[in-house]
C-alpha cells in the first residue's frame, strides 16, 4: 500500500493538523504514518493537545532533542532520515516554520519528495530563524499548501513554480469551528465563575498574555514588553514558556505585579481564555489568527509579520518592542481598548474546508503519483540548455565530406 509520511514536532502544529490527520487517517487506500520529531515532549506541550484534539498519538517519535538549535536541527534530519529510508513514503508532509521542518533536508538527500503546509508565507524580516525555514523548505518542496492567493504570490516572485503552489485558506478557522463554535455548551460549563476565580481573574476584565519568540527574550525587548505590561489597564494572565520563565530567574527580573504566571496550558483552557478576555497580547502568529476569528482583540508584540490579514481586518493593535519608543503604552492600550466591542469580517482568514482540501489534495497525490514536481518537463522556466547535447562531432561517425 502506498505511504503518506506526515512529520511535525511542537505544540501548534497538533493543533494546526488535527483535521487534516484525521481526514487521512480515514483512507483505507493508503498508509498514513504520522511522525513525531520529539521537539516538544511534555505532556502541557505535547500530549494534552493529542487528547483535547482527538489525536491518535503518532506511530514514530524521533525523540530528537538538543540543547541548541543547531542540535535539535541535526538529531531531526539524522533521526529522520533511516526512519524514512525504511519507509519510503510517496512523500514527506511537514507544516509551518520550525526546528522540524528542516527535516526536509532528510527527505530530499533520499529523493522523496516533500509537501510544506503553511507555505510562502513571509514577515521579509531576515533576523527570524522562522523566515529562514520557511524560504529553505519551500524552495525543497515539491507541493506546498499556501493560505492565501497573496502567499502563492509571494512565492511565484522568488521563483516557485507557481502549478506547485496550491492556495487552501487557513486550517486555524476549521478547527475553531470543530473544536470551538460546535463546543460552546462545553465551554460554557468549563469558564463558569469558579474557572476565573481559582486563576485570580474576571471575566471578561483580564487580558491574556504569551510570550516566546526568540527577538522578544533579547534583554531590551523583553524589558520593553514587561515595561508596557505594567501599565496594562486589566490584570494579565500569562501561561509562561519554559524559556521565558528561565530566562527571567537568571536575569533576576521580576514580572509586574499586575501580571499572573502559570505553566503553558492545555487548549480547552487557553480558548476558554481567549474567547472571555478582554484582549490578547501576544508574538504568536497562531494566536493572533484565532483571536481574529473569535472576535477577541490583540495585541501583537512583534517587528513584523507573515499574517498581515489580521491588521487588514482591524482586529489587532502592534507593538514593536525592538522600538518600544515609537509605541507609548497609552496609545497601545487606547487602541486596544478602542477595539473593544467592534468586531471585522474574519471571513479572509478561511472558510472552515482547508483541511478538507489539503487531506484530499493529498490523498489523490498519493494515489496517483502526483508529489514528483521537480522533473525537467514540470519547470516553469526554461531548462532545455541544462539538458542540452554537446553538439560534438561524433568520431565513430566522421563526417562525410562531398
Ligand atoms: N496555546 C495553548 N496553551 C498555551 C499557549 C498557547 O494551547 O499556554 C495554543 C494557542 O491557542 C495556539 C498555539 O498554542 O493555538 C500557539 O502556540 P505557539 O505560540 O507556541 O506557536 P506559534 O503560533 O508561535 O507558532
Amino acid at each position: 500500500m502506498k505511504k503518506l509520511a506526515f512529520v511535525l514536532g511542537i505544540r501548534p502544529d497538533v493543533i494546526r493538523a488535527a483535521l487534516i490527520i484525521e481526514k487521512l487517517r480515514r483512507y483505507d487506500d493508503m498508509e498514513f504514518v504520522f511522525i513525531w520529531s520529539g521537539q516538544h515532549y511534555s505532556d502541557n506541550l505535547k500530549d494534552v493537545f493529542f487528547r483535547e484534539l482527538d489525536v491518535a498519538p503518532a506511530q514514530i517519535d524521533l525523540g530528537a532533542r538538543g540543547d541548541t538549535d543547531a542540535e535539535v536541527v541535526a538529531s531531526v534530519i539524522a533521526r529522520l532520515g533511516p526512519v524514512l529510508g525504511e519507509l519510503r513514503p510517496e512523500a514527506t508532509v511537514f507544516l509551518g516554520d520550525t526546528n522540524t521542518t528542516t527535516g526536509a533536508i532528510a527527505s530530499a538527500q533520499l529523493n522523496i519528495p516533500i509537501v510544506h503546509i503553511e507555505g510562502c508565507m513571509r514577515s521579509y524580516d531576515w533576523r527570524m530563524p522562522e523566515e529562514k525555514y520557511r524560504v529553505t523548505i519551500d524552495h525543497l518542496s515539491d507541493v506546498i499548501y499556501a493560505y492565501y492567493p497573496e502567499y502563492k504570490e509571494q512565492g511565484i516572485r522568488e521563483g516557485l513554480n507557481p502549478d506547485s503552489i496550491v492556495v487552501v485558506t487557513n486550517p486555524i478557522v476549521d478547527i475553531l469551528q470543530r473544536f470551538y463554535f460546535e463546543r460552546r455548551e462545553k465551554f460554557t460549563r468549563l469558564a463558569g465563575d469558579a474557572f476565573f476565580a481559582a486563576r485570580g481573574i474576571e471575566r471578561g476584565r483580564y487580558y491574556l498574555m504569551t510570550c516566546h519568540r526568540r527577538e522578544n527574550l533579547e534583554r531590551d525587548s523583553l524589558d520593553a514588553i514587561m515595561r508596557l505590561v505594567a501599565s496594562a489597564p486589566y490584570p494579565v494572565f500569562f501561561p509562561a514558556s519554559y524559556r521565558v520563565q528561565k530566562l527571567l530567574v537568571e536575569r533576576g527580573q521580576q514580572l509586574p505585579v499586575n501580571v499572573r504566571a502559570v505553566d503553558p496550558i492545555g487548549y480547552d483552557e487557553f480558548l476558554a481564555l481567549m474567547a472571555n478576555a478582554r484582549g490578547v497580547m501576544t508574538d504568536s502568529g497562531t494566536v493572533v489568527e484565532e483571536t481574529c476569528v473569535l472576535q477577541i482583540p490583540s495585541l501583537q508584540m512583534r517587528h513584523s509579520t507573515e499574517r498581515p490579514q489580521v491588521y487588514d481586518v482591524g482586529s489587532s493593535v502592534k507593538f514593536d518592542p525592538s522600538e518600544a519608543d515609537r509605541y507609548p503604552a497609552e496609545v497601545v492600550f487606547g487602541k486596544l481598548e478602542a477595539l473593544h466591542g467592534t468586531s471585522w469580517d474574519a471571513s479572509v482568514l478561511g472558510d472552515g474546508r482547508a483541511s478538507e482540501r489539503i487531506a484530499d489534495d493529498l490523498h489523490r497525490r498519493t494515489a496517483d503519483g502526483g508529489f514528483a514536481r521537480h522533473r525537467p518537463e514540470l519547470y516553469h522556466v526554461p531548462v532545455a540548455r541544462s539538458y542540452r547535447d554537446d553538439g560534438l562531432p561524433n568520431p565513430a561517425r566522421p563526417a562525410v565530406t562531398p
